[in-house]
């Protein structure tokens, strides 16, 4: 059996060679499991020897069971039971026939094997495990630059608040009729629609359009209207064809921004990452495939030892571990990972055949989230891990982001500062450090009053990131003042995107009772490897910022 072409093996295809693998090996593991056998019969003080032997037949039976291999599940659980006895007991109170009872086992699994492994062990291969493939998540594009289709038979309207909307890095597209629209959608999918109900020729025309679209695309495309109207019938209409949300016109393209963001952000869905600790590479492999069809990102490892590398390096959402291993067992695993302050709150999950109720207890007061037992059905298992891995990130975020901007916060900035730098310094890259602070900022609450001075920050927050990378990291460093870094892009490129940002948010028109104003903001830049360490970089950053206040502010310093 060859792999066709270059063509990617499907997850069915996948799995199938890990079976085949699977077997391959399962001969010559039975006889190392019938040599270790024997070395207990000649010492049965040998614990070790038990130990190996247990955990052998232990996880026998839950890769068989996972793979297929019912009946090689059943003789190998048997034999697990026979051999978890002699663990508990000393050696003179081994109980009767012991000896006899193991070795019966242990031949008779063979046999199940041998049957496996010859030619006509074809049929019992063709039990495969039940395998409908969770469906996946959207792909995260990595691209902030989102879509937006507006219609409105006002053409100032229109393009004011395509202007607006240009500001927060959203494309807009204009049209004055809703068939024009219509036959846009068809042609190139936006990733959201704004439209007013209201037409001359009556407010039917836009819902109907509305509604017919949603019939053509299903809900893919998420619609925003905006009427004249208030009215419960209004409203109801916009409902019935399908609007997600509703503005009485005029509406305020802040507020608008602030749903665009929310209504395109739900598809943006940074996939999960999964750590797989277990030490039989086939089945880390396995139930690795069954996270990835469902659109995750999987770690195997099956030496336990290397977990806090891999942490560190990986981090996961969430980690699914074994928990009989050689050297270190899930539990004292488990426990060693509690013990780090970073990963106290990282959700264990164990992923085990033991099915003994107090065991799976016991494993689980050292601080897991669940148990999950083998074989686990595909569904199962995706379920189980995504709704952990998304409590993870919703925990994780509220605490390490602003609450009023949701971007990260002083504390987390600093901190992926220096990851970056220490990234950076491994892989000979570099960095840009950027400080931005808003102009006269003080004078706007003055004037129109501080939870108007919320929306400018707000405001700039989005601006920021709308435009930036999924990859860079855009905090609120304090009040009025923001954080941003790069990764790998020259000084002369940050300045230059630096500089369209601090023009389009000095576009953005704001509203008070006190009439429409617009803002501005001066920023400060400064590199790695140019200053090496994370202190000085943040000051050259510093000083470049107070040199663009004192030379006029509005405007980017290069350190
Ligand atoms: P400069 O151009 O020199 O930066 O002048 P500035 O007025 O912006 O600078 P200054 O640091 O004197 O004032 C910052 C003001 O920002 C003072 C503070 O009340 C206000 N501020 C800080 N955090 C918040 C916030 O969360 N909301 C509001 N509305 N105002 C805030
Ligand atoms: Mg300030
Ligand atoms: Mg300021």
């Amino acid at each position: 059996m060859t792999d066709a072409g270059n063509k990617p093996l499907s997850a069915r295809d996948k799995i199938a060679k890990l079976r085949a693998t699977f077997l391959e090996q399962l001969p010559m593991r039975v006889a190392q499991a019938k040599a270790t056998l024997e070395r207990l019969k000649a010492e049965p003080a040998d614990h070790g020897a038990a130990v190996e032997l247990h955990r052998f037949l232990h996880s026998l039976k839950g890769t068989g069971r996972s793979f297929g291999f019912r009946d090689l599940g059943t003789a190998a659980a048997h034999g697990e039971d026979l051999a978890g006895e002699l663990l508990e007991v000393p050696a003179k109170a081994m109980p009767e026939k012991w000896q006899e009872k193991l070795t019966e086992s242990l031949d008779y699994v063979e046999m199940i094997a041998g049957v496996l492994c010859s030619p006509e062990g074809g049929d019992a291969i063709k039990d495969e495990p039940s395998f409908t493939m969770p469906t996946a998540m959207p792909e995260d594009t990595g691209t902030r630059g989102s879509v937006v289709y507006i219609c409105d038979d006002e053409v100032l309207t229109l393009e004011q608040l395509a202007s607006q909307l240009a500001c927060f890095g959203y494309e807009a597209v204009t049209f004055t009729e809703p068939q024009n629209l219509h036959d846009a959608v068809l042609a190139r999918r936006p990733d959201a629609i704004i439209m007013d109900i209201n037409f001359p020729h009556g407010q039917c025309a836009g819902t109907e359009m509305l509604a017919t679209l949603r019939q053509e695309t299903g809900k893919a495309v998420p619609a925003i209207v905006l009427s004249a109207r208030d009215d419960f019938a209004a409203r109801l209409a916009a409902v019935q064809s399908g609007g997600e949300a509703y503005f009485h016109k005029p509406a305020r393209p802040l507020e608008l921004v602030a749903m665009l963001d929310e209504l395109t952000r739900q598809q943006q869905h940074e996939r999960y990452r999964i750590l797989i600790v277990d030490d039989e590479p086939e089945i880390a492999s396995y139930h690795g495939i069954i996270l990835q069809e469902a659109g995750m990102v999987t770690y195997q490892l099956s030496e336990p030892t290397r977990v806090l590398d891999v942490l560190k390096e990986f981090r996961p959402d969430i980690v699914l571990m074994d928990m009989y291993m050689p050297e270190c067992n899930g539990r004292d695993l488990a426990k060693i990972v509690r013990q780090m302050p970073d990963y106290v709150g990282l959700p264990i999950v164990y992923l085990s055949s033991e099915t003994d109720r107090q065991k799976q207890f016991s494993a689980m007061r050292i601080g897991a989230e669940g148990f999950l037992t083998k074989p686990v059905i595909p569904e199962d298992l995706v379920a189980a891990v995504a709704i952990r891995a998304e409590r993870m990130r919703t925990l994780r975020s509220l605490m390490a982001r602003d609450s009023l901007t949701g971007l990260f916060n002083h504390t987390t900035t600093t901190q992926l500062l220096g990851s970056a730098i220490a990234t950076a310094k491994r892989e000979n890259g570099s960095l840009c450090f950027v400080m931005i602070d808003i102009d006269r900022f003080k004078s706007v609450n003055d004037t129109h009053g501080h939870p108007v001075g919320d929306q400018v920050i707000l405001a700039l927050s989005r601006v920021l990131q709308q435009r930036l990378r999924n990859s860079d990291v855009v905090g609120r460093y304090g009040g009025e003042e923001f954080a941003i870094i790069l990764a790998d892009v020259a000084i002369e490129e940050a300045a230059k995107l630096v500089n369209e940002l601090r023009d389009d948010f000095s576009r953005v028109m704001f509203h008070s009772a006190s009439g429409e104003f617009h803002c501005t903001f001066s920023a400060g830049i400064a590199s790695y490897p140019a200053h090496l360490r994370l202190e000085l970089l943040r000051g050259a950053a510093d000083k470049a910022l107070y040199e663009a206040k004192r030379s006029g502010r509005n405007c980017v310093v290069v350190d």
